[in-house]
């Protein structure tokens, strides 16, 4: 038996998503860029896939950029406004504490070559407020960027407001939209999004593909030179299977978007009480600003790690943070940006569900997590402290 609760990290690729790739593979392989009617045939599939993710994000065609997927996204649209604000002499870009580090170590990376970062501090319910991003844009600002939706916590953003914030002030927005797009209504005209980053894998699609959508008139500088390909935006030879099952995947999570949606959000909060009932645990991020198949917990007395392998002994696939922090000892930027302390950041749970999961997964897991929390404060030291009084409790 195995129960993948670990949604955020990748998704299974649907089998609608799947078939839409087969024929690009075998008979319709023709390069988008040649002449002849049968690569011209691969072109058309291109246009008609550009139009199907327009459409959905509420975008022209002409603004969407075919990717190697989120990270790509978030690397290019950030090096693109901080080329457009350098210009213009703006040197000033305001972020969050607990963005995806593909928007962190680039932020990162800009410092060094002379950029101003202002990284806004996380509530601790993982809401940024529109507020600090009004009083942190100065007239040097060129860029706001700020993630749709947290892939840790699964917190939603306030991105109208932003949006509406940044538009009034002159000043380019970009949101990290991977764990959104796919699950929650995107409207990038509606929300005043200047830049968008998607990734397909986390909606049901392939791996090592994704978009970025860019509001004509805001230019993208090129990563990767070559040819003329995504009309000199990104070059190289398009993934055409890839694409295919993009935008298969993501007209099929559209249409299913409400139901699905309702269906795990009630299976969230049965989650969500169910493992409140555990001693000295704390859901991290607000209970209802949430995606709907987010559950994060952090547990006192415990390691995260200690608490993965032997949930997955018991066929559970779950995570401790994010993916790319896992290996490493230090706790979760995104734990310690809502203020949780080391100690209770360690012993962190994070369940992603899927329209695939059932209620018995769901039940399945509470009892597995409650029994594994125990055995593990059995032989914890740190949890007897916590007992005798030796260490305080942060939870109640
Ligand atoms: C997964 C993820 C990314 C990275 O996307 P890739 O397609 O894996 O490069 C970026 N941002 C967020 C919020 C993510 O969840």
């Amino acid at each position: 038996m195995q129960i993948y609760l670990d949604n955020a990290a990748t998704t299974k690729v649907s089998t609608t998503a799947l078939q839409a790739m087969l024929p690009y593979f075998e008979e319709q392989y023709g390069n988008p860029s040649s002449l002849y009617s049968f690569g011209q045939q691969a072109n058309e599939a291109l246009t008609d896939a550009r139009e199907r993710i327009a459409r959905h994000l509420h975008c022209d065609p002409q603004e969407i950029t075919f990717t190697s997927g989120g990270s790509e996204s978030d690397n290019q649209a950030i090096l693109s406004a901080a080329r457009i604000g350098e210009r213009k002499g703006k040197r000033h870009i305001i972020s969050t504490a607990f963005e995806h580090h593909a928007v962190l170590h680039t932020l990162a990376r800009l410092e060094k070559a002379g950029f101003e970062v202002t990284l806004l501090d996380v509530h601790e319910d993982g809401v940024i407020r529109p507020e600090q991003v009004a009083q942190s844009i100065r007239p040097d600002t060129c860029l706001v960027t700020v993630m749709f939706a947290n892939n840790e916590i699964g917190t939603i953003q306030p991105i109208s407001e932003i949006g509406q914030i940044c538009r009034e002030a002159g000043v380019l927005f970009h949101t990290d939209a991977v764990q959104a797009v796919g699950h929650l209504p995107v409207d990038v005209q509606e929300q005043k999004i200047d830049l968008l980053s998607l990734s397909a894998h986390k909606f049901h699609g392939p791996k090592g593909i994704g978009a970025l959508y860019a509001r004509k008139g805001v230019p993208l500088t090129t990563l990767i030179e070559g040819g003329a390909q995504e009309r000199g935006r990104r070059a190289g030879t398009e993934n055409v299977p890839a694409i295919m099952g993009m935008a298969a995947a993501l007209d099929e999570a559209c249409e299913t978007m409400q139901a699905t949606g309702e269906k795990l959000t009630a299976l969230r909060d049965r989650l969500i009480e169910g493992l409140s009932r555990i001693p000295h645990c704390v859901l991290n991020g607000d209970a209802h600003a949430r995606l709907p198949g987010n559950v994060s917990f952090c547990f006192e007395g415990i390691e995260g790690e200690s608490l993965l392998l032997l949930l997955d002994d018991k066929g559970i696939c779950a995570s401790s943070g994010s993916a790319c922090t896992s290996g490493s000892l230090d706790p979760s930027h995104v734990l310690l940006a809502i203020g949780r302390p080391h100690e209770i950041a360690h012993g962190s749970l994070r369940l992603t569900l899927s329209g695939e999961t059932t209620q018995q997964d769901v039940d399945y897991t509470i009892s597995a997590v409650a029994e594994v929390v125990d055995y593990l404060r059995g032989i914890s030291p740190v949890w007897r402290n916590l007992q005798t009084g030796k260490l305080q409790y942060v939870t109640q």
